[in-house]
């Protein structure tokens, strides 16, 4: 008999800023099997889940899912017992399709329920300063497509949201004007609202008529006498916004700040030599696991290779700091040497004062090849292998940050220098760069030139 025990959370992820998802949401996401996300739910936010991730958004020339295939999907992970998040931007009963995946969800006996999020419509009026209410000046708010223009809705409502508006503003202009709508009607298009890369353009209809930029997705347009005069002068913006490349550091954490995040490990690197396999268990080696998920990485390395982690009998095992330990643990493997270390530094100091050298190390990695324990633990005349071994084939994001909206960048270690320095030749002179220590800001002068900030 087919057994249906899996389950299936429909949920909204809100608009962009990832601290805008709900406490409930956060909470499932952390205990799911695993993700579906689409296209509107960053990568930032995607990433702090330890899940499988599926992703069924649009991607240029690759290959991506039609409603079918998505609906078809969930129900498969579904039926395999797991349980399930299907994650949409906003809120997944605004425009997102929710109604028809619940439908099929219903139609396959599949158990779900469904956690909103906070739609674009409510990120944008909150991130703008833009009341959807005012008291006196609008005292009804509609939801409307702005696709397509010659269908265009014009609702009897104080206030408009338009959701969808991928033509030129102007096309947009246009057919709200030939649809009644007066030239002195104010407006405000609201670009990746609540995200680092917000943009509004502030105006009246007849302004929008004239100009002919075409709108950036994902965008919302607004229409209403509530687009106050502070519309140049919101909270949101004054924020100064901080790409972390890294691990962040504590200044960073108190919430003064637009916190943008730059993951530190580089999918276009497995090639190297110094990547390779375990060819032989019997080998003498020490596998060193720097964080929790290196051990978890190990371990789906392992069962990947069909090995039987008892052949291992002249291996010594690692961990670095007591969540690694404690992972290990629960393999039933008790270290043979804990560090105490839980930054790269500090596993290469501890290494030196214990005299580790002439070994063969053995690190599984996510991702990327860490640079600076290669070299430090090459100094030391260890030879050095990295293992392959990432659970979810190297992540990578999905779109460059765009740095003209960065005030600041912040590197945690030296390998994120290096990993950066990959994706963007050069960092533009209005951002200010800080390092987490001597070594990295050495590697940051080495990469990008003394002084290239200032
Ligand atoms: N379910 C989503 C809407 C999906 S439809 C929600 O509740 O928000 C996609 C449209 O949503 C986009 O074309 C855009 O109009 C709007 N949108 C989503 N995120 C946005 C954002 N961060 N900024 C502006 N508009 C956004």
């Amino acid at each position: 008999m087919n057994e249906k025990n899996g389950y299936v959370y429909l949920i909204g992820a809100g608009p962009g800023d990832p601290g805008l998802l709900t406490v409930k949401a956060e909470r499932v996401l952390h205990e799911v099997d695993v993700i579906l996300y689409d296209n509107l739910v960053g990568d930032e936010l995607i990433e702090q889940f330890d899940a499988i991730k599926i992703y069924t958004g649009k991607r240029k020339d690759l290959h991506h899912f039609e409603q079918d295939a998505i609906n078809r999907e969930i129900v498969r992970q579904a039926e395999m017992g797991r349980t399930v998040a299907r994650l949409k931007g906003g809120d997944p009963y605004v425009f997102g399709r929710g109604g028809e995946e619940i439908a099929y969800l219903r139609k396959h006996g599949v158990r779900y329920e469904i956690i909103p999020g906070i739609t674009a419509a409510h990120g944008a009026s909150a991130y703008t300063e833009i009341p959807l209410t005012l008291r006196k000046i609008s005292s009804s708010v509609a939801f409307c497509t702005g696709h397509p223009l010659d269908k265009i809705h014009v609702p009897d409502a104080d206030t408009i949201v338009y959701y969808m508006v991928a033509s030129s503003a102007s096309d947009v202009a246009r057919a709200l004007i030939k649809k009644g709508k007066e030239e002195k009607t104010r407006v405000a298009i609201v670009q990746n609202a609540t995200r680092y890369n917000q943009k509004v353009f502030a105006g009246t209809l007849g302004e929008l008529k004239n100009r002919d930029k075409k709108v950036v997705s994902p965008a919302l347009l607004m229409l209403g006498e509530n687009i106050t005069e502070f519309i140049d002068d919101y909270w949101f913006g004054k924020k100064k916004r901080v790409l972390i490349a890294g691990e962040s550091a504590e200044k960073y954490e108190k919430g003064e700040y637009v916190i943008v995040r730059h993951p530190c490990h580089d999918p276009g690197h497995a090639e190297r030599e110094t990547v390779g396999k375990i060819e032989d268990v019997t080998e003498e080696m020490l596998v060193l696991l720097p964080d929790k998920y290196a051990v978890r990485n190990f371990f789906n390395y392992l069962s990947e290779n069909s090995i039987d982690v008892r052949d291992f009998v002249n291996t010594s095992f690692c961990p670095a700091g007591v969540d690694a330990s404690a992972e290990l643990l629960k393999h039933g493997i008790l270290p043979d040497l804990c560090l105490d270390a839980c930054s790269d530094k500090d596993i290469v100091r501890e290494m030196k004062e214990l005299e580790i050298s002439g070994e063969r190390i053995v690190i599984p990695y996510e991702g990327s090849v860490n640079d600076y324990l290669l070299n430090e633990l090459t100094v030391l005349n260890n030879s050095v292998t990295f293992l392959d071994a990432a659970i979810q084939k190297t992540f990578s994001q999905k779109e460059s940050i765009d740095l003209d909206f960065i005030d600041e960048i912040y590197f945690s270690s030296p390998s994120c220098v290096a990993v950066f320095r990959r994706r963007y030749e050069a960092i533009p002179g209005h951002i200010a760069v800080a390092t987490a220590d001597t070594e990295t800001s050495v590697e940051y002068d080495r990469l990008f030139g003394p002084g290239s900030s200032a």
